[in-house]
């Protein structure tokens, strides 16, 4: 447990979230500030402060997520049009030092709507 880690007082239970998908090794919940008409943060439970940090003791984790994100983005509806970002880095516009990757999606109108914020994240 990341010390005074938001998104890890998410994974306890301390601090409330909306939940979406939740297994051993990852939970997903809805961002509090949505940039898209779904957004959801795909979280692993491990504290990993980012990309950037990942051992390759992780490699099975970061795969899971990966494969979770297809799975979760049809359980969403958003299958035909979504991304899965993360930032790595506070100049890279990471707010939280916890590994997350942002699935959003949603955009009706192919990808106007999306391209109108690009960097809204
Ligand atoms: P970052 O800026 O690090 O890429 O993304 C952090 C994300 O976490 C932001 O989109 C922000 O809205 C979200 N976030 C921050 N605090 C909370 C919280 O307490 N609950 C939820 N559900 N999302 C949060
Ligand atoms: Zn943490």
């Amino acid at each position: 447990m990341g010390k005074d880690c938001i998104f890890c007082k998410i994974i306890s239970g301390e601090i409330e979230s909306k939940k979406f998908y939740e297994d051993d090794l990852m939970l997903c919940f809805y961002d509090i500030h949505p940039k898209a008409p779904v957004h959801v943060l795909l979280v692993p439970k491990k504290h990993i402060v980012s990309l950037a940090k990942v051992e390759i003791k992780d490699k099975d984790l970061l795969g899971h997520i990966q494969l979770k994100a297809g799975e979760i983005a049809k359980k969403l509806g958003i299958a035909e049009a979504f991304r899965l970002l993360t930032s790595s880095g506070k100049k890279a516009g990471q707010s939280v030092a916890h590994l997350h990757y942002h699935l959003i999606g949603g955009w009706e109108n192919n990808s106007e709507e999306m391209e109108a914020n690009p960097e809204s994240l």
